[in-house]
């Protein structure tokens, strides 16, 4: 039956425990599993491959993306891998330009050595994309919205790019989770999750997850995933499941605090820049409305007038938002991402795309807005 979101957020791969009655799905914590003659089992035989606790949780994150099959990863950059070694050298792949850190990190120092080529365009702009298409492309890998400066992908145009050219398609839906926006539906191939976020919600958890509906890719994937073994445990799955009965909830929270957050910061005399998709003048915020239910938690601003040294005090003075890594969990934090998420990229590539020394980012959890606001005005100044 086709369930809505919510339902299947919370009932989606889970049912009562056959042996006990168990309502919530154990956490099978065993590497291995009898069988009764060799070869004769119940779908189970060792838990790198598959394991009862996993295989719900990736049955539910399937039924959130509207996919048929889902795969579990021990971290979203665990997740990429297995897609890119789908690849050959001589291969070329066509990104963004405003990549996760750790996605141009792998792609840049991990597999161009093997003879893969990364093409970096703006991927706001569908026709750079399609420019870079030439015969020796095979993937092109989309982040929308891009971290930490929120720029929007048509994810459905650059779909139409890659069926033309035969291409495979993959979105990084981390940022938006599949409550604000569903790739497959759009034209994607994969859609690729750190789980560790949004997913995940409680910053407990470091997971990833790729979602797919073509079940020959999936057995492509399943092979690299197995051979591999870049799979999570059962406790961390059990963990993960567990926050997925609240994304509903926790998404439409982050949503809220984020607009307020967005227009208190809007106009802040200690803000040269803001970057946030729910705001009408954002480029790409018509785009944000097609493709997206609602704008997402996640803020970036860039502070006037502050050097490195004045960025830094500013950052290390809130004291309900965190200076920390990470996003997506139900705690607010605040990122500078020069040096931390995206201290990987060299500072001309950044500062291309924004990521200038004076940028924070803000997830912005789900604490009463009141004091998220007060927060801010304890240290920016009132507006
Ligand atoms: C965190 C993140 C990743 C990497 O996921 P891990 O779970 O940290 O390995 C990939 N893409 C985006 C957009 C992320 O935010």
């Amino acid at each position: 039956m086709a369930y809505k979101f919510a339902t299947k957020a919370i009932h989606a791969g889970q049912e009562a425990d056959p042996t006990t009655g168990a309502v919530m799905t154990p956490i099978y914590q065993t590497s291995t599993y009898k069988q009764v003659s060799p070869g004769d089992h119940k779908g189970f035989e060792y838990s790198r491959g598959t394991n009862p606790t996993r295989k719900a949780l990736e049955d539910c994150l399937a039924a959130l993306e509207n996919g048929k099959f889902g795969l579990a990863f021990a971290s979203g950059m665990a997740a990429t891998d297995t897609v890119l070694r789908l690849l050959k050298p001589g291969d070329e792949v066509i990104t963004g330009d405003d990549l996760y850190g750790g996605s141009y990190r792998i792609f840049t120092k991990v597999y161009a050595q093997y003879g893969i080529k990364f093409v970096f365009v703006n991927t706001s702009d569908v026709g750079q994309v399609e420019d870079a298409v030439t015969e020796r492309t095979r993937l092109i890998w989309v982040e929308t919205p891009t971290n930490p400066t929120l720029k929007l992908a048509d994810i459905e145009a650059i779909g139409k790019v890659a069926r033309k050219s035969n291409l495979l398609y993959v979105v990084d839906n981390t940022f938006a989770s599949p409550y604000l926006q569903n790739p497959l539906d759009l034209g994607a191939d994969i859609v690729m999750h750190s789980a560790t976020k949004y997913l995940n919600g409680h910053s407990d958890v470091v997971m990833g997850a790729l979602i797919l509906n073509n079940e020959e890719l999936y057995k492509q994937l399943w092979f690299y995933y197995n051979a591999c073994g870049g799979t999570p445990g059962p406790q961390d799955a059990f963990l993960v499941l567990r926050g997925l009965k609240t994304l509903h909830v926790r998404m439409r929270a982050h949503c809220e605090n984020g607009r307020k957050v967005a227009e208190f910061l809007k106009d802040h005399p200690k803000v040269e820049k803001i970057y946030w998709p729910g705001f009408s003048d954002h480029p790409d915020h018509e785009v944000a409305q097609r493709q997206m239910r609602d704008f997402g938690g996640m803020v970036s601003i860039v502070l006037r007038d502050a050097d490195l040294h004045e960025t830094f005090r500013i950052a290390s003075d809130f004291k309900v938002f965190t200076l920390a890594e990470s996003l997506g969990g139900v705690e607010s934090l605040i990122n500078h991402p020069a040096t931390m998420t995206h201290g990987s990229i060299p500072k001309e590539a950044r500062e291309k795309v924004g990521v200038v020394d004076n940028l924070l980012r803000l997830s912005v959890g789900i604490e009463d807005a009141e004091d998220l606001l007060e927060d801010l005005r304890l240290v920016l100044g009132d507006k």
